[in-house]
C-alpha cells in the first residue's frame, strides 16, 4: 500500500516538499515540460498573472486549461499539442533554452516534480493535498479507484483520510452520494 522506502508523507509541510524536491533543470526533470504541465494549486493564478503582468482572467484565457482528477478542478499550463495528440509541450517551456519561462512563478505542481527517484511519492503527496477532497464522498470513490493500482504516502491510506470505518464504507457503496 506504501511505497517501500518512505520519503514524505501527506502532512509534509509545502516549504519542506518543495525543498526535499531541490531545483534541477537537468534533461530528466525537464522531461515533463515537453509531454506535459503540472497544476496550479487554487490561487495561484493570481502569483503568475502579476509576474507575467497580466489580468487573472487574461491568463486563464491565453496560458491556462481547466483539469480535473479526483473530482477537483484545477488549472495548468496549456500544451502545446501537435494534432492529435493528448500530450504537448508547456506553453511556458522554452525549447531552445531547456528552461521555463515563468520560473519565479510556476505552479507548485512543478516546483515539487522532479526526475529524482521519489519523484512518485511526490507526484502523489501533491494529488492528497490539492485534488484529494476527504469532505467530497465522489473525490474518495475515484481515490479509492486508484489506490486498487497505486501506492500512496503515510496519511494517504483511506482509513486515514476517512477514520470513521462505517462512513468510508457507506461512501464507498454509494450510499453518501455528496
Ligand atoms: S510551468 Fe515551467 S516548470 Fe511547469 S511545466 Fe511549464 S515549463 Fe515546465
Amino acid at each position: 500500500m506504501y511505497f517501500d522506502s518512505l520519503f514524505i508523507s501527506r502532512s509534509t509541510p509545502e516549504n519542506i516538499a518543495i525543498n526535499l524536491a531541490g531545483e534541477c533543470t537537468c534533461d530528466k526533470c525537464n522531461h515533463g515540460c515537453k509531454y506535459g504541465a503540472g497544476a496550479l494549486k487554487k490561487g495561484e493564478e493570481k502569483k503568475l498573472a502579476k509576474f507575467l503582468k497580466l489580468k487573472e482572467e487574461e491568463l486563464k484565457e491565453k496560458y491556462l486549461e481547466e483539469i480535473e482528477l479526483f473530482n477537483t478542478k484545477l488549472f495548468r499550463p496549456k500544451l502545446i499539442r501537435e494534432q492529435g495528440k493528448p500530450y504537448g509541450r508547456c506553453v511556458f517551456f522554452d525549447g531552445e533554452k531547456g528552461l521555463c519561462k515563468v520560473h519565479q512563478a510556476k505552479p507548485l505542481q512543478c516546483k515539487i516534480a522532479s526526475g529524482h527517484e521519489h519523484g512518485k511519492q511526490m507526484h502523489v503527496w501533491f494529488v492528497l493535498n490539492h485534488f484529494v477532497n476527504p469532505d467530497d464522498p465522489e473525490s474518495i470513490r475515484q481515490y479509492a479507484e486508484y489506490l486498487k493500482h497505486n501506492k500512496t504516502i503515510p496519511g494517504g491510506a483511506l482509513l486515514e483520510l476517512i477514520p470513521n470505518k462505517i462512513k468510508l464504507r457507506k461512501i464507498i457503496n454509494y450510499e453518501i452520494l455528496r
